[in-house]
C-alpha cells in the first residue's frame, strides 16, 4: 500500500515522498476522516492511493459513484471529486455523460419547481414536506445521506406543501411525506409515508 501522502498536521500540510511545491500547486480535496472526523487534503492524483488521515492514521475512502457508459454500457466508479474534470470510460474511453453534481438536498419551491425539477436532465427524487409533520423529520437524515451517495447521478429535491401549495396539489399530494420521482421531467413514481431507505433506493436505482 502506499504511504506517500499529504498530511495534514494542525492545518498545516506536510507532503512526504513527493516534490512538495508541486504537490502543493495540484488541485486538492478535503475529505474528512471518518474516524476522528479531521478535514484530509487530498490531491486529486492521489485519491486512488488509499490516503491515510493525518491525525488518526485511519485510510480515507474518497467517495465514489457509477457513472454508466452511454457508449458501451461499461459501469464506472468514478471518484466525485473528478467529476468535474471530464470523466472517460475506463474501457472505450468516451466521455462520460454526467448530470449537474449536486451532494445536497436541494430545495425547490412553487417558483423554482420547473427550473429544479421539470427540465433537470436526469432522475430527481423530490419530497413533499411540511415542517410540522414527524414522519418528514424521520426522512430527513435519510435523504440527505441520499443526496451524497447519489451525487452525479440523481437530484434530490425536497418541496414545503405549505408554502409551495401550487406544486402539491399539481401532483395530488394528499399527505406527508410523499416523494415522488421524475426522470426528464416525467413523473414516474411515487411513494407514500416515511418509507425505509431500502425501499427509496430501489425505486430510485430502478430509473438510473
Ligand atoms: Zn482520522
Ligand atoms: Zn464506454
Amino acid at each position: 500500500m502506499m504511504t506517500a501522502l499529504g498530511l495534514v498536521f494542525k492545518g498545516k500540510t506536510i507532503y512526504e515522498g513527493d516534490d512538495k511545491d508541486k504537490a502543493m500547486n495540484q488541485d486538492a480535496v478535503f475529505i474528512k476522516c471518518t474516524g476522528c472526523g479531521t478535514n484530509n487534503r487530498i490531491p486529486k492524483t492521489r485519491l486512488k492511493e488509499h490516503p491515510k488521515c493525518g491525525k488518526c492514521g485511519g485510510t480515507i475512502e474518497p467517495e465514489t459513484t457509477i457513472i454508466p457508459c452511454a457508449g458501451c454500457g461499461t459501469k464506472n466508479r468514478i471518484f466525485k471529486a473528478l467529476l468535474d474534470d471530464d470523466p472517460r470510460c475506463g474501457k472505450c474511453h468516451e466521455p462520460l455523460k454526467t448530470i449537474p453534481f449536486y451532494n445536497y438536498v436541494v430545495e425547490t419551491t412553487d417558483r423554482t419547481f420547473n427550473e429544479e425539477v421539470l427540465t433537470f436532465p436526469g432522475t430527481v427524487l423530490l419530497e413533499f414536506y411540511s415542517n410540522s409533520c414527524p414522519h418528514c423529520h424521520t426522512l430527513t437524515p435519510i435523504l440527505n445521506q441520499m443526496a451524497s451517495d447519489y451525487a452525479g447521478q440523481a437530484k434530490i429535491t425536497k418541496l414545503n406543501i405549505e408554502r409551495s401549495p401550487m406544486t402539491a396539489s399539481r401532483y395530488d399530494v394528499m399527505s406527508t411525506p410523499t416523494i415522488i420521482f421524475f426522470k426528464e421531467g416525467k413523473e414516474v413514481n411515487k411513494l407514500l409515508g416515511a418509507v425505509p431507505r431500502e425501499e427509496i433506493e430501489t425505486r430510485l436505482k430502478y430509473l438510473l
